[in-house]
């Protein structure tokens, strides 16, 4: 099927945002080079043909914490919920509608693109999540909860391997400690949101238990055994998580 028919198959039952159209026409140039054959069953296949351990080991090996395939796995936690990882996948590529991005896309004009905690700076990803002052103090609360004392990069994809580094344990405690920054990116996303379109705003210290909650909400669905009260949660999380932070 070429690509223009593909496009032409999609029925959507409303309209468009502006948002949800920059998707669609993005996953359209991501897929334009792939060929369906309508004759065979879907299956999953390895690059080279023939799976093999050490070809496996060499590409974990070989690549970068920064590069976009990396990033783009590490968005997809198996403990978060799916509308979490879409939002930091988009992140991790500066697609979020933040103002300066709608800004660029011609749908606000640049005396809309301020802060919507009235810093007087352009709203920006980096702003909206780690330098305005309102989401430094809830990472403040968090890493108080979590016992660390360190100051954060401003940048989502440096900020999350900091974070995912302060861990200091395997790949499977790693990704679930990395569940307390998606909650984190989580709730403050939507409580930016509820400033800009309802001017409502929770304090600091509410969010940070906001975020307690949810990840306890996350792991007790996706983690089998995490059998935890929330007030056991919130006071003894890392034996919980099993880890040692
Ligand atoms: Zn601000």
């Amino acid at each position: 099927m070429e690509r223009e028919e593909r496009h032409q198959r999609f029925k959507w039952s409303r309209d468009l945002s502006q948002e949800e159209l920059a998707v669609v026409n993005e996953i359209g140039e991501k897929t334009q080079n792939i060929t369906l054959d309508s004759g065979r069953r879907d299956s999953w296949n390895w690059g080279s043909g023939q799976y093999s351990i050490k070809e496996a080991y060499e590409i974990i090996m070989t690549r970068t914490p920064f590069d976009e395939e990396t990033n783009y796995i590490e968005a997809w936690n198996r403990f978060i919920p799916l509308k979490v990882a879409v939002l930091v996948w988009r992140l991790f590529q500066n697609k979020i509608a933040s103002k300066d991005n709608l800004v660029k896309r011609g749908v606000l004009n640049q005396t809309q693109s301020d802060c919507p905690f009235r810093c007087a700076v352009t709203e920006n990803a980096s702003h909206i999540f780690f330098e305005c002052s309102f989401p430094m103090q809830v990472w403040a609360s968090v890493l108080r909860w979590l016992n660390i004392h360190t100051a954060m990069h401003n940048n989502a994809i440096e900020n999350y391997h900091q974070f995912k580094g302060l861990c200091g344990m395997g790949r499977m405690q790693a990704e679930k400690f990395c569940v307390i920054w998606f909650a984190c990116i989580w709730i403050l996303w939507n409580g930016r949101n509820e400033k800009v379109f309802r001017d409502s705003s929770r304090s600091a210290e509410q969010m940070s238990e906001e975020i307690k909650i949810i990840i306890w909400k996350w792991l007790k669905c996706k983690v089998k055994g995490f059998n935890y009260s929330l007030n056991h949660w919130i006071t003894n999380l890392a034996a919980c998580l099993g880890i040692g932070c």
